[in-house]
């Protein structure tokens, strides 16, 4: 019998042959510093000890150079080394894919030496992110396809995004409906003197691109509690929240719980800080964290929404700088974990106390009976828009599905008419409560708070059905609910897509797709807006363009309807059967049931 005999190989010499095979098929490139040892002995599993004699074995072919107290550098291969790389190299020289071949050549190239992470030699001349490259969990496709929404641009907002665009977070989107005031600039680094009465989210948008252009940015200048369409939490993968109220918190925790995203929150003032992670179904949820107190507090303020958001504005919590940096330095982390799919604490607290620098977290309990814990089922794709669907067409849709019985439930109220208590004059209005000032609520000729009428329930019985579903507060990209009493169904106004989430804000135009844009903002160092076009949608490339209603007929798995959506083929993706897989919907939504339609004072 012919065997052939054992490789007597140390390890210092199998890590040097796999060293000079990465030499050889070009995977380390002439020039470029090896990563550093700790590195190295991770990856390839060796002592110190050995590595340094693996290494020390290479430099003595001319394969590598020291530079003291900098580290290793490759060496060029010619033929001066050639024959000592591949002797060193020996059996590794044929078997070392190259990893890199799927790679831009502009991209550093990999050293094939892990499986779980090969080791990647950045050029920390050309390469921002090259850095992050030596340390060992960073998935750096995983930071640039990552999309984040960030709700809130004041001082948390402002340091959450300074990371997340240092860091390389491919996709950034920013909600806040705020504008910058002078007080602003003690405590948001992204922000200038310049940017009075500018909005919070453009700003910080521009900011964050011109920070770092090779990320995508897009910015929402609205309420996040009622401007948001839930199908851009759809397709994020983590939400910030840098919110400083209840009622924001509670919209984005109920809006993530809905759509099964994970969520950040961050709280500050003055010295004290918290800092949590909410994934929904493990452990508690940020409404789980409220007092039965708190929860009475906000259920009144919700039934007055005006008062609400004008507490909002008014409550302005004292905070610095120092605190937002400690809590929006903690939060950003926590989102590098969720991109990472790393293990987070969800449903814990953080607590930071900046007075005697005590740090603690404590676990919240779950509460049984907590409203926010629902998800939706399956989710209906329609190619409608909210600028252009009817409550009318939404409601065939619904009935095609559901039956007659079915009704549309906003997620708004709607007020349909303001009545003064004391000189009894009522106004038919018809609109969100959203767009209500402090103001018009009151009575325009004695100043008395007006009674509103409400409606959150859309039935078919409405005089109102012609009105677009934009006309009564539905953002574009939303995700409408129905349900006929014992089964719901989800609607996404998916024709909003190309126009509601892009991520192109700020970005240079393609040559071949240029478009002479009026004052375009510049990126050069520091962004300036002071010629920003004001409405950026207007410029952008439509990438559908939807023709005049017409009627289609819906394919439907009761019968053909027929409806006014678009004239493309109207296709309902994902339509299935599936009932709601999560709770009884009389049980979950009996809190927004409760004030359906009836009379509310406003306060
Ligand atoms: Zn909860
Ligand atoms: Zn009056």
């Amino acid at each position: 019998m012919d065997m052939n005999p054992l490789s007597h190989k140390t390890l210092s010499e199998a890590a040097a042959s796999r060293l000079a095979a990465s030499l050889l098929d070009g995977s380390l490139s002439p020039g470029t510093q090896l990563p550093p040892e700790r590195e190295l002995m991770n990856q390839l599993g060796i002592s110190r000890t050995t590595l340094r004699e693996a290494l020390k074995s290479l430099e003595e072919n001319r394969l590598i150079e020291s530079r003291p107290n900098i580290g290793w550098f490759v060496c060029k291969i010619d033929e001066s080394n050639i024959t000592q790389a591949k002797a060193l190299a020996g059996e590794h020289i044929n078997q070392t894919p190259r990893v890199a071949t799927d790679e831009p050549a502009t991209r550093p190239r990999r050293v094939p030496v892990s499986p779980e992470k090969p080791l990647h030699i950045p050029n920390l001349k050309e390469d921002r992110l090259g850095t992050f490259e030596f340390i060992s969990w960073w998935e750096r496709e995983k930071v640039d396809k990552a999309k984040v929404l960030v709700v809130g641009a004041g001082a948390l907002g402002n340091e959450v995004i300074k990371n997340l665009a240092l860091m390389g977070v491919g996709n950034i989107f920013i909600i806040d409906f705020d504008n910058i005031e002078a007080a602003n600039l003690s405590r948001s680094v992204l922000f200038r003197e310049t940017d009075n009465q500018r909005s919070k989210a453009e700003v910080v948008a521009a900011r964050a691109k011109a920070i770092n252009p090779q990320i995508k940015v897009q910015y929402l200048n609205t309420d996040v509690t009622t401007g948001l369409g839930l199908g851009i939490i759809r397709r994020m993968d983590v939400v910030v929240g840098c919110l400083d109220n209840r009622e924001a918190r509670l919209a984005v925790n109920r809006f993530c719980y809905w759509l099964d995203k994970p969520w950040v929150d961050g709280a500050i003032q003055e010295l004290l800080g918290l800092m949590r992670v909410f994934v929904p179904g493990q452990g508690a949820c940020y409404e789980c964290t409220l007092t039965e107190q708190a929860l009475r507090d906000l259920s009144l303020r919700y039934s007055c929404q005006l008062l609400a958001r004008q507490n909002v504005l008014l409550g302005k919590v004292p905070t610095t700088p120092t605190i937002a940096s400690i809590i929006g330095g903690m939060q950003s982390q926590e989102v590098l974990k969720l991109i990472h799919d790393m293990p987070v604490e969800s449903g814990k607290v953080v607590h930071f106390n900046g007075l005697n620098n005590h740090m603690h977290t404590t676990a919240y309990n779950p509460r049984e009976d907590c409203e926010s814990h629902w998800t939706y089922g399956e989710i209906t794709e329609l190619p409608a828009r909210a600028e252009r669907a009817t409550l009318s067409d939404m409601l065939t849709i619904a009935r095609a599905d559901l039956g007659k019985e079915a009704m549309i439930e906003l997620d708004q109220e709607l007020v349909t008419s303001l009545e003064c208590p004391k000189c009894h004059a009522k106004e038919e209005v018809l609109r969100p409560v959203s767009e209500i000032t402090f103001e018009a609520g009151h009575c325009p000729d004695c100043g008395e708070l007006r009674e509103a009428q409400f409606t959150h329930m859309i039935t078919g019985e409405e005089p109102f059905l012609h009105r677009t579903l934009a006309n009564v507060g539905v953002p574009p990209l939303h995700i409408l609910r129905a349900h006929n009493g014992y089964e719901y169904r989800f609607y996404e106004l998916n024709g909003d897509e190309a126009e509601a989430l892009h991520f192109r804000h700020f970005e240079q135009p393609e040559e071949e797709h240029a478009i002479p844009v009026e004052g375009r903002v510049r990126l050069k160092e520091e962004v300036t807006l002071e010629d920003a076009p004001s409405n950026p949608a207007r410029n952008r490339i439509r990438l559908k363009d939807e023709k005049p209603l017409a009627e289609v007929v819906v394919k439907s798995a009761n019968s053909g309807v027929r409806i006014g959506v678009s004239q493309k083929a109207v296709k309902v993706k994902k339509a299935s059967r599936n009932r709601v897989r999560t709770q009884d919907p009389e049980r979950t939504k009996k809190g927004q049931a409760k004030s359906a339609q009836g009379r509310v004072k406003l306060c």
